[in-house]
């Protein structure tokens, strides 16, 4: 095993023995009475000088080679006689063994030797024609052992026989055999497969984690070349990348696909570079390689999970805002246009909350298939979340290509979704933004043509509209608002207008709606239709309403103090505000607190507040009418105008929406509509409020259907509390 090492001890002690063949022939002679006997330690009548003053005793030309040779030598060089008494040792023998060479030569071979180790290697070269190496213990003066590789070598000089012995300590050489044994048994044993490659690229040593992973027995791969590991098909490439490499000089690492013995391949990451020898040249390529198609396969899960929708299958909003970028570099270098279709399901919320997310689920399963079915082959649909979708478009010429495939999309939703044997009808608002347009990057074309979508749903849905820079306006005053509406009511930037509502035909009025007002000074005066719905967003609608109850309630019971103890007071209440828990309570203190009288406390609510079906609305009503409150359905003709919604909840009365009264004066089919209103409402026992009068004209139809009240700007647009007082009782 020690092949390279045995080799050059062997010419070393050879080139000593002919040094000491010479030396020995001439202090020899004088000599004789050098020999004693192995029992014998030390003792007086023994030459203290030795071989060291044989030596100098004869100065000659051979006897300085001798010396040169054997003193310069890092083997320890001893000879002994065939009882083993020591007749000569070299200084390097002296130090192996921490002895002075005076004491040595007056020791035998067997007194060196560590305890527990037998004499027989000595009779063993004493007889043996060729001295063969042997490894022995020895000890030194001061007790402590190395393992040395001896030589020993019968030599005859004058006629006698004497064994001459090259001492090497090979302990060291023990120790690193010894780790490289241990190394090779964590190699055999790693669960990482170990593979060493020749220069020629053919498998010299592969482990048993190589066999275990692949499959494939030693026997059959030793020998054969690294490249057929790839498997069939593209991967090969990886093998032949990585050898290229290899050649070059350069390590490689990296993920790549290697074959089963069966057929099938697996992921490994892989670390292949060159073993070179001291000179820097290389001798093989060690290969470590590592299983990873495990934490492969979860990967590809978890990058699957990242990037698609798990309800549609379509790529997510991260994915396709990917596509996007991808599509923008690609129009930009191309010098074409792109377009960005924003598609949101008109109504989808009802669609949920009436018949379930199972069917909601199912209705964008089908919409997402309908959606992919419909645009060409290299565009991408994707879902951002909820019942938004997005089409990206790239390489058109002009506008036109992408609202001729807008309209194909609205046309897409004509025919009727059938949901578990229900047919049902969806329609969707489409938003478009060009690249380059309407914004340089992905997320500011997602904005705009959101924007654009907003303005399609404005339009009265089932429709599309290209993005404007006016709607830009809209989102930055938007934005502005948000920002304004956080801190507005500790500025004290709202107040409460009241607007007087009449009895049809007295013209008497009978109470007030309470209107919440805004006046922000970098906004000026902002509509409640404008912020009314950033408030409900944001939540902040809970402590405006709070505000408004207070306000409104106070000045109320000071009016019916004074002036008309059943003077009616109209509040309305948005869906947020039903969410908060404290919402009956707050009522029932700010009652208390005010002292008005609660018979003839209104609150008006929209469709939209009982759509939700949640049951904390209901809950909510429920007190709210046992308080004996008055419940108006507000808006009524906008929304569903559910007569359900009417038989089941305790209204008191229902106001008709002003879009209606505006269109008295031309269009006969809304009087008549007006009509069977107040006609139905009375069947139902509920008084009817007509907002929005403005004219003599709307109001005499009015009262010739038998309206109970009505408000508007005919009698009094909202106005300020003191405004109101002079004005209804001054
Ligand atoms: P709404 O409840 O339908 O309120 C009536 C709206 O019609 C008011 O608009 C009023 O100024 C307007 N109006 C009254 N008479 C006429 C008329 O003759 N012609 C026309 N063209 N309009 C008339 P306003 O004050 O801008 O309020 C808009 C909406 O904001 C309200 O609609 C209501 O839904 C909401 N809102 C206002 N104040 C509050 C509030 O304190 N709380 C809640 N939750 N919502 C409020
Ligand atoms: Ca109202
Ligand atoms: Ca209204």
């Amino acid at each position: 095993s020690r092949g390279d090492a045995s080799l050059w001890f062997y010419t070393l002690t050879a080139v000593a023995s002919v040094g000491i063949f010479i030396g020995y022939s001439f202090w020899r002679k004088p000599r004789k009475t050098l020999t004693v006997s192995s029992s014998q330690p030390v003792s007086d009548d023994m030459p203290q000088e030795s071989a060291a003053g044989l030596y100098s005793s004869s100065a000659s030309g051979s006897q300085d080679i001798f010396k040169a040779i054997t003193e310069q030598s890092t083997e320890g060089i001893s000879i002994a006689d065939t009882d083993g008494n020591y007749v000569y040792v070299n200084p390097a023998f002296c130090t192996m063994m921490g002895y002075p060479e005076a004491e040595l030569l007056c020791m035998t071979v067997f007194d060196v030797k560590a305890p527990e180790q037998d004499h027989s290697s000595f009779e063993k070269t004493k007889t043996s024609h060729e001295g063969a190496p042997f490894e022995v213990v020895l000890q030194r003066k001061d007790g402590s052992t190395f393992i040395a590789e001896v030589l020993g070598k019968n030599i005859h000089i004058n006629g006698e026989h004497l064994v001459m012995g090259t001492v090497r300590d090979i302990s060291e050489q023990v120790k690193a055999e010894e780790r490289t044994r241990t190394l090779y048994q964590a190699v055999e044993q790693s669960p990482i497969s170990v593979m060493i490659i020749d220069t020629e690229g053919l498998i010299k040593y592969v482990n048993s984690a190589f066999e275990i992973s692949t499959g494939i027995p030693i026997n059959e791969i030793l020998g054969v070349s690294l490249l057929t590991l790839a498997p069939e098909g593209k991967s090969q490439n990886r093998y032949s990348e990585v050898w290229a490499q290899l050649l070059k000089g350069i390590s490689w690492e990296g993920e790549l696909l290697t074959r089963k013995k069966d057929g099938d391949s697996f992921w490994e990451y892989g670390h292949f570079s060159a073993v070179k020898d001291i000179y820097g040249k290389t001798i093989h390529y060690i290969a470590l390689k590592e299983d990873i198609s495990l934490r492969k396969s979860q990967e590809e899960k978890i990058l699957k999970q990242a990037h698609f929708d798990t309800l549609t299958g379509l790529p997510n909003r991260f994915l396709s805002l990917d596509r996007l970028s991808r599509i923008l570099n690609d129009a930009n270098r191309n010098q074409e246009l792109a377009a960005l279709l924003f598609l949101d399901l008109d109504d989808f919320k009802k669609v949920n909350d009436t018949l379930g997310h199972e069917t909601g689920d199912k209705l964008l399963v089908e919409a997402a298939s309908r959606l992919k079915g419909t645009v060409r082959a290299g565009d991408t649909v994707g879902r951002l979340g909820g019942d938004e979708f997005i089409v990206l478009m790239g390489g058109l010429n002009a506008p036109d290509n992408a609202a001729q495939i807008a309209e194909s999309l609205i046309e897409l939703f004509r025919a009727a979704f059938r949901i578990d044997n229900r047919e049902m009808l969806l329609t969707a608002s489409i938003g478009i933004a060009l690249y380059p347009a309407d914004g340089a990057t992905p997320s500011e074309l997602l904005r705009n043509a959101d924007s654009a979508m907003y303005h399609a749903k404005s339009q009265g849905r089932n429709t599309y509209s290209f993005f404007t820079s006016q709607m830009n306006r809209e989102v930055s005053r938007r934005l502005a608002v948000e920002e304004q509406i956080h801190g507005a009511i500790s500025r004290n930037e709202f107040s409460v207008h009241y607007q007087p509502i009449v009895d049809t035909i007295s013209r008497n009025v009978i109470g007030a709606e309470a209107l919440l007002r805004w006046h922000n000074p970098a906004l000026g005066n902002t509509d409640p239709d404008e912020f009314i719905p950033i408030a409900e967003q944001t939540g902040l609608i809970v402590p405006m309403g709070q505000f408004v109850l207070v306000e409104a309630l106070n000045h109320a019971a000071r009016w019916q103090q004074q002036y008309n103890p059943d003077f009616l007071i109209s509040i309305n209440l948005s869906p947020r505000q039903f969410r908060d828990p404290d919402l009956v309570n707050l009522i029932r203190r700010t009652i208390t607190e005010s002292r008005i009288n609660a018979g003839t406390l209104e609150f008006e609510i929209t469709e939209g507040v009982l759509m939700t079906g949640h049951s904390y609305i209901n809950d909510a009503i429920d007190a709210l009418h046992r308080l004996h409150m008055t419940i108006a359905m507000d808006d009524f003709g906008t929304g569903y105008s559910s007569l359900s919604y009417l038989r089941n909840y305790p209204f008191n009365v229902l106001k008709i929406d002003r879009s209606f009264v505006s269109a008295i004066a031309c269009s006969e089919g809304d009087q008549e509509l007006i009509s069977a209103a107040v006609a139905m409402a009375h069947g139902l026992k509920l008084r009817v409020v007509a907002e929005g009068v403005e004219t003599e004209e709307q109001l005499d139809y009015l009262q010739s259907t038998g309206c109970d009240y009505c408000q508007g700007f005919l009698f009094g647009k909202p106005m300020p509390a003191e405004e109101f007082k002079a004005t209804v009782f001054g």
